[in-house]
């Protein structure tokens, strides 16, 4: 990092120096530029420092400053979000947290990995490996944070049959805005167990789905896998997204998939296309991929059975679907990393000139085949690719809806149409009882003009009470 040149006129950059030693807090412009945008829609903005902390004590000296000069601090671990979350709406401190990037401990009893916020997938994924386990990772940039991922209710290759990220966690250690360090989980209790956050109250939830408001995240802990050795992975496509919907309710009521997702034809292109063009006609609209893992042959055989009279079922009612055969590469993308085709930003925003944002939500299955239909209407009317997944959470019927669209973050009007046709498909999707995730300020925004008065009171009351001087990511709530 450069060096901190304003420290004699600045005493906010001098104090931070102090704290985390020279070379490691600058006013650089060149450097706070780099960390003012992410490829999503949302407008650029300077953070006023970048500060890169390395131990826990650092980082609440750094909060004790900042909640005393009331100066805004965005926590940071890779800016990979795609929701301008880490974009300092309010300027201040861009608080780095790369450098804690230690595995502190596999512990390969209690099924447990002890993690610092900068760890990133690809990092944990090996480390993993060494031990026969396995952590499921999104399909994001491989370097990005674990921890990230986590406390944003991240969705990883895993989920169909362990939930989201945020529910694999077992313990934190935070620090609050004020500076204070506390715990959350059975490490509050006993600190060398990390292995549950129950049965003590769920205070974990008062750090999760915060998008780092709430206080910043130095330890996680996470439950680990054991990595089964026979991977199966059944592919199907269908022509009709009702056709997919039915495929998918009817396998995930038997839990024999580690991930179940369904990607549209323009999802399933490397890179999507962009402008928006049609799919050729013989082309099926929905590909499926149903990941297994066995422990024996006859495991996978029987999983295979049940797969099959699934299809069988599915066809015999009168359903588009079909055995297909996916690209090697493209089935390695889910289990394996690193991958050429999952994971590498460029593949899904090439075509686009380096935009990317999403419609991503939580959203019950039922209402997946609706709300993909008007999806898919709004956004080729505004010429954008209705690049679109589904994918089922814990074996039950509720997932992830998202769309993926890619546009030309170069030119201010398609930034601007590929932020109208987000929002538009956002609108459907919170009316028909679906949730955004990880969500930009313009979704915290539509979020909070349908929430019961209790909930945004409560929301008000519990950030108020953490962040009496809101220093934290301000703004992103909406409220
Ligand atoms: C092409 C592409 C595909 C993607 N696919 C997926 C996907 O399938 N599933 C998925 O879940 N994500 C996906 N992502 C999003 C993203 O890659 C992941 O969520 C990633 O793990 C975020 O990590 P990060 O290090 O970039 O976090 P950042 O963007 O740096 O931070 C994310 C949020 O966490 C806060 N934060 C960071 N560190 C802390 C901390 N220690 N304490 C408190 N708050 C903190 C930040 O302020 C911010 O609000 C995708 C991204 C891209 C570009």
């Amino acid at each position: 990092m450069g060096t901190a040149t304003a420290k004699k006129t600045d005493p906010v950059l001098a104090a931070l120096v102090d704290i985390v030693g020279e070379g490691n807090a600058t006013d650089a412009l060149h450097i706070r530029y780099a960390y003012s945008y992410d490829l999503s829609f949302v407008e650029p903005k300077l953070p006023d420092y970048v500060v890169m902390a390395s131990t826990v004590e650092q980082i609440q000296e750094i909060l004790k400053l900042a909640n005393r000069e009331k100066i805004p601090v965005v926590p940071y671990t890779a800016g990979t979000n795609i929701g301008g979350l880490t974009i300092p709406e309010r300027g201040g401190i861009l608080l780095d947290l790369k450098r804690m990037n230690k595995i502190i401990e596999i512990d390969t009893q209690d099924l447990v990995a002890i993690i610092e916020p900068g760890v990133s997938h690809a990092q944990l994924a090996a480390e993993l490996a060494k031990h026969n386990l396995r952590f499921g990772w999104p399909v994001g940039p491989p370097s990005a944070s674990v921890s990230s991922c986590a406390i944003s209710h991240g969705i990883g290759g895993m989920n169909a049959r362990y939930g989201l990220q945020s529910q694999e966690i077992t313990s934190m250690e935070v620090v609050l805005p004020t500076g204070e360090l506390v715990r959350v989980g059975s490490c509050a209790i006993q600190p060398k167990a990390w292995h549950s956050t129950l049965p003590l109250p769920k205070l974990d939830g008062l750090f999760k789905g915060w998008l780092g408001t709430t206080g910043i995240v130095t330890k996680l802990a996470v439950n680990v896998h054991p990595a089964p050795p026979i991977l199966k992975i059944f592919t199907v496509s269908c022509d009709t997204v009702e056709d997919m919907v039915s495929y998918m309710f009817n396998l995930s009521n038997y839990e024999i998939c580690d991930d179940l997702t369904a990607v549209s034809w323009w999802l399933s292109q490397v890179p999507i296309p962009y402008p928006y063009r049609p799919k050729p006609d013989d082309a099926p609209e929905w590909n499926s991929y149903a990941t297994t893992y066995s422990w024996t042959d006859k495991e996978r055989e029987a999983r295979e059975e049940i797969w099959q009279k699934v299809v069988e079922e599915e066809q015999a009612r009168g359903s588009s679907v079909k055995v297909t055969h996916y690209p090697e590469e493209a089935l390695r993308g889910r289990t394996q990393l690193p991958s050429q085709v999952v994971g590498s930003t460029k593949n899904y925003c090439k075509m686009a000139g380096a935009g990317i944002s999403w419609p991503g939500t939580f959203t019950p299955a039922k209402k997946w085949a609706p709300v993909y239909t008007r999806w898919k209407k709004i956004l080729i009317e505004h010429n954008l690719s209705p690049a679109v997944r589904m994918s089922m959470y814990r074996g039950v019927h509720y997932g992830m809806l998202r769309a993926m669209i890619p546009f030309n973050k170069q030119s201010k009007e398609e930034t601007e149409n590929a932020r109208r046709a987000i929002i538009e498909c956002l609108k459907i999707d919170l009316d028909e009882g679906g949730i955004p995730y990880k969500p930009p300020v313009d979704f915290a925004r539509e979020i909070n003009a349908r929430a019961h008065p209790g909930y945004l009171m409560l929301l008000k009351r519990v950030k108020a009470m953490l962040d009496p001087n809101d220093i934290m990511n301000p703004g992103k709530l909406g409220i």
